[in-house]
């Protein structure tokens, strides 16, 4: 399919940004003048308080401006890659934005240098939405460095991502898998399929087959792995934080006990309830004995399940209704003034993301295919362009864009009340047997999966600040024992299981995983509230959304009245799992 085979009303509407190229240069022109007076402004700006209320409101404007642009022509190029005139616009917003980043660069040290200056100015009323992200800027001066070594520093910037980049970008050619005589090709997308093969032998081969590639490699591997760690020490240390964990943190203005909160629940608490769904699967499986390469077959057939995009939007709205009319009426909105691009067609980029800016709407690019996945994708989309409308609507710039961890909830949110509706009305109990399954079998990646990964990386990051040696079999051996108390005694591990961890990018990410875990439980415990009649939880969460990133990532939640360093959500959050294990049991024993 071309895109201008494609009915209008399912494409995303561009204009509404620029109707034509003289509203873009204009827009071009004049984002390049107020660099201009930015630059200017470096040794005058910080020395009294109305000359600083206007380099901010200026900035604003500077960065505003730029993401409306970057967005017009990120989203076009992704659309209509083939389009030149589009590519060399992308080309020319790119390099200026590059180019700003040097020349404006100076903005945070000169504001540190004159933080007690500047904090006198905040307390004056014009500058009570910038307090909180001045704050932070300021709270830097304790880590920064002198001149002289900061600039040291920088110059080794390029060579410290030297490991994520080996590790990107290193291929294997695997062994095949044979099926029937028949020799299949293996690689990591083939290999998702043959782990849900119902021949064991064609698991155990794909397994092996897979990560004895990474077993040979190991010391490669166990090279780029420790670099990253103790690329993480080295900074954590001149920088003056206490550990790697405690400067990854510092940077999402989060305390270090969240990370350890969300372990201690997902690894030590409840990790039992995982192992019950092991056994489950054990049994149901009918296998004298699981391997962790059983883990992955269906337990339900594939659902057959289609629908449409305009039935998608009912469904979506019936899904979404507990959250109230307000909210349904952004849904419709992004329909009627069509933020979002549905279907997919020749040299469109791939995927799905939600994407705008403060200037523009907040579109959508989907590659929408009338199934289930499909589906819930878009109401994931959904859940992060209405939560950015509702920011964008009632904070001022500064305070519009939110971090990772606040971000993930609102998608999700829609994700479980989707899915919530999809099992209680479903057709059959095969098909609300399916629904159950893919539910459980998220929860499993986003509980359970991320804390085990956590723990193993914040243990990589110790060893690597106390200058311990991480050898290929130090980091094997460790992640076979945490990988066994992960699944539990009923599972057997592979001999390969150790290796396994050389495939996984996230421990390149410095502490990113359990933002996800902490994401799906926040959503859980909001909508397990909503769902139980908590009147109070749905205005609150509502008002969480419209707060975007005003505050730090633990103030918002507790907006949306959930502490995510209380145990109160973790013990909502699974024992939402733990009762879908339930339902999914007697629904496994009804359509036997
Ligand atoms: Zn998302």
């Amino acid at each position: 399919m071309q895109r201008k085979d494609i009915s209008i009303q399912y494409t995303f509407d561009l204009t509404t940004i620029y109707p034509d190229n003289q509203s873009f240069t204009a827009d071009f022109d004049k984002v390049s003048r107020l660099k201009e007076d930015l630059k200017q402004a470096k040794d005058s700006f910080t020395i009294n308080s109305d000359n600083f209320y206007a380099f901010l409101k200026n900035q604003d404007e500077y960065s505003k401006l730029l993401e409306k642009l970057y967005t017009y022509c990120h989203l076009a190029c992704d659309v209509e890659p083939e389009n030149q005139e589009l590519q060399s616009l992308m080309a020319k917003v790119m390099a200026f934005a590059n180019q700003g980043n040097v020349e404006l660069n100076f903005i945070d040290l000169k504001i540190i240098e004159a933080s007690e200056t500047i904090n006198g100015y905040l307390s004056e009323d014009r500058f009570a939405s910038y307090r909180y992200a001045i704050k932070e800027i300021i709270k830097f001066k304790e880590h920064l460095l002198s001149e002289e070594n900061e600039q040291l520093i920088a110059q080794f910037d390029a060579i410290s991502s030297l490991s994520s980049k080996v590790f990107d970008s290193i291929r294997f050619d695997y062994e095949p898998v044979e099926i029937n005589g028949k020799k299949e090709f293996l690689n990591a997308a083939t290999l998702t399929r043959f782990l849900k093969n119902k021949d064991r032998n064609v698991r155990k081969q794909a397994y092996h087959n897979f990560f004895q590639e990474y077993r040979k490699f190991e010391n490669t591997f166990a090279t780029t792995l420790a670099g990253i760690m103790k690329k993480d020490a080295i900074y954590a240390k001149i920088r003056k934080f206490d550990s790697p964990l405690g400067a990854s943190v510092y940077h999402d203005d989060v305390p270090e006990d969240l990370f350890f909160k969300i372990l201690e629940m997902a690894n030590v608490k409840y990790r039992p309830l995982f192992h019950q769904y092991n056994s489950l699967k054990k049994e149901l499986l009918d296998l004298d004995e699981l391997c962790n390469y059983d883990l992955n077959i269906p337990l339900v057939n594939t659902s057959d399940y289609k629908v449409k995009v305009d039935d998608a939007f009912e469904i979506i709205k019936t899904a979404l209704a507990p959250l109230g009319k307000d909210y349904l009426k952004i849904i419709e909105k992004s329909k009627d003034e069509r933020w979002i691009d549905f279907y997919p067609h020749e040299k469109k980029r791939a995927g799905a993301y939600s994407g705008g800016s403060y200037l523009t709407k907040p579109f959508i690019l989907m590659n929408y295919v009338d199934d289930y996945n499909s589906l819930s994708t878009l109401i994931h989309e959904l859940g992060h362009s209405v939560h950015s409308y509702l920011s964008n609507s009632n904070q001022e710039y500064i305070n519009s864009s939110y971090r990772i961890f606040v971000a993930e909830v609102a998608s999700t949110v829609n994700e479980t009340l989707l899915i919530n509706h999809m099992i209680a009305n479903a057709k059959t109990p095969e098909q609300k047997a399916y629904f159950i399954y893919e539910q459980l079998e998220n929860c499993v990646g986003l509980l359970f999966r991320q804390p085990m990964y956590g723990e193993f990386e914040y243990l990589l990051h110790q060893k690597a600040a106390a200058d311990e040696p991480l050898s290929s079999k130090t980091i094997t051996e460790l992640y076979a024992k945490l990988s066994q108390e992960y699944f539990g005694e009923e599972v057997k591990l592979d001999g390969l299981t150790g290796h396994s961890c050389y495939y996984i990018p996230h421990f390149y990410y410095n502490f990113y995983v359990y933002k996800y875990t902490l994401g799906m439980t926040v959503a859980l415990a909001i909508v397990k509230r909503i769902l139980d009649g908590d009147k109070g939880q749905v205005a609150s969460y509502l008002e969480f959304l419209k707060s975007g990133g005003s505050m730090s990532p633990v103030d918002l939640l507790k907006i949306a009245h959930v502490d995510p360093l209380d145990d109160g959500i973790y013990n909502d959050a699974f024992s939402y799992f733990e009762n879908l294990l339930q339902q999914f049991k007697e629904t496994m024993h009804e359509k036997k």
